[in-house]
């Protein structure tokens, strides 16, 4: 028996795959409304339990540290399987069981918590992001545990139920139980492939400063007629947000792109492989160019190393119908900035403060409050496990994309940070699967491809191990 077996195996099992996941998907678990994450931990746990995979329910404690929003943690899932084998290496699977809003809900040609199947698709909020993923990585566990009696290598779960509000507890847990989550690499949460079937490995996420601006003027709102008297806050606000970025996008913060660091040549050649749809992206979202009319190579350049300063949404004063001339008590705007590697989000924050106080705003007239930071983080390209995720994706894939980084933030700095292992994302998410949209699905044939993946990965994980750790003599 070998490999092959093994996936024709997968291969026979679909609609056990298809049934665990309708399982998690008809388990609400909004984690922006706290909805549903015990209860889905639990789901979780019973899948993993009937895999064969050790599972434990983590948790804070409840007078833990406080992010200011939120005292008490979601409940992570562990999971552990040690190998019969020699192998001392460990692999560990991140995921996440909390799902975004499906609001709005009308939009949803499907009830989004019932895992409707059509073909070769499965429709629900999660199908892909992430509890398709979640399923790929726990039933390869489960068949090569019920093929081979024994995994390769020793198999770990951290499955969080906070990822879609940012994560913001995964550092303590990690820090709290840095013994169960030792391991000597991570298989990320997501992974996508791309319009021709081809899967994107990818080796870093970018970084994140969320923070909110708010400017206050009169203690209520006040008879316009006043504009000549007292500053409205919503114009301080605009000449505020006109002085962060020049019409390209470029940051005018003084030293924002300080610590930024220029691509080395392997990480330049890994980008020109990068294939990009432009007309697909472009159909896709309804726009008819791209900012600053990028083209070609310089797509991925941005979308890879530059860094941005983005208006998430703004409020203020009246916009309702008719007329209401009023001098807006307050104007404020949340603002996302992606950081890449060696950007500090506590120091762009100062930097952002100061460069506001130098042109003339002051904190009492215009707050700055952090909403969330999150380093970025880059697994080196040269790293061995980088191989040993390509090719075992290009045996199931025929072929496999190097990303250099995600344009997209996550937890992988304190992974990276903590445990001080490489973290590589692969995974079954197709790229237009509407993730976070209305009538998000995932495609069967890509969560067993996935399954099959993970399979090869850790075989070759634990086979790499045994040539650099035998002894010599
Ligand atoms: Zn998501």
């Amino acid at each position: 028996m070998d490999r092959q077996d093994l996936f024709s195996y997968i291969d026979s099992r679909k609609d056990d795959v298809i049934a665990d996941l309708q399982s998690l998907i008809r388990q609400r678990s909004v984690s922006a409304k706290k909805q549903g994450l015990e209860q889905c931990a639990a789901v979780v746990a019973g899948i993993m339990v009937k895999a064969g995979i050790n599972t434990r329910i983590l948790n804070l404690p409840r007078d833990g540290k406080s992010d200011g929003q939120s005292s008490i943690a979601s409940p992570i899932v562990y999971g552990e399987v040690k190998t019969k084998s020699r192998t001392p290496k460990t692999l560990l699977f991140y995921n996440h069981y909390d799902v975004q809003p499906e609001d709005p809900i009308e939009l949803w040609e499907h009830d989004p918590y019932e895992g409707k199947v059509e073909g070769d698709y499965i429709y629900g909020r999660g199908s892909s992001d992430d509890k398709g993923e979640l399923i790929t990585r726990i039933k390869a566990v489960e068949y090569y545990l019920k093929f081979f009696g024994d995994v390769p290598c020793n198999i770990k779960f951290l499955v969080e139920g906070e990822e879609e509000i940012g994560s913001i507890h995964v550092g303590e847990y990690l820090a709290k139980y840095h013994d169960e989550f030792a391991c000597d690499g991570v298989i990320w949460e997501f992974g996508y492939i791309n319009e021709q079937n081809i899967p994107i490995i990818t080796l870093g996420m970018k970084g994140l400063l969320f923070v909110e601006l708010t400017a206050t003027g009169p203690n209520r709102d006040a008879h316009s007629s006043l504009a000549v008297l007292i500053e409205n806050p919503a114009w301080k606000l605009v000449h505020a947000l006109n002085k962060l970025t020049d019409t390209s996008g470029r940051i005018l913060i003084n030293d924002w792109y300080k610590e930024v660091r220029d691509l080395t040549e392997r990480e330049k050649a890994y980008l020109k492989t990068e294939s990009f749809d432009e007309i697909r992206f472009k159909t896709e979202y309804g726009i008819h160019s791209f900012l600053n009319n990028a083209q070609g190579i310089e797509i991925q350049k941005a979308l890879v190393t530059m860094p941005t300063c983005n208006i998430a949404g703004m409020i203020s004063g009246y916009t309702g119908e008719g007329a209401k001339t009023i001098i807006p008590s307050t104007a404020s705007v949340k603002i996302d900035f992606r950081l890449v590697p060696e950007m500090d989000p506590l120091v762009q924050l100062e930097r952002l403060k100061k460069y506001l106080f130098d042109n003339g705003f002051d904190e009492r007239s215009l707050k700055v409050r952090l909403l969330h930071g999150e380093a970025a983080s880059r697994t080196n390209v040269d790293d061995p496990f980088v191989d040993v995720v390509s090719e075992s994706a290009r045996e199931v894939y025929g072929d496999a994309i190097i990303s250099v980084s995600s344009p997209a933030t996550g937890p992988m700095d304190s992974f990276a940070k903590n445990l001080k292992v490489p973290c590589i994302s692969i995974g079954s998410t197709f790229i237009y699967s509407k993730m976070h949209s209305p009538n998000e699905f995932a495609r069967i044939d890509l969560l067993l491809k996935t399954a099959k993946c993970m399979c090869g990965i850790m075989d070759r994980f634990a086979s790499q191990n045994s040539m650099t750790e035998i002894p010599l003599g």
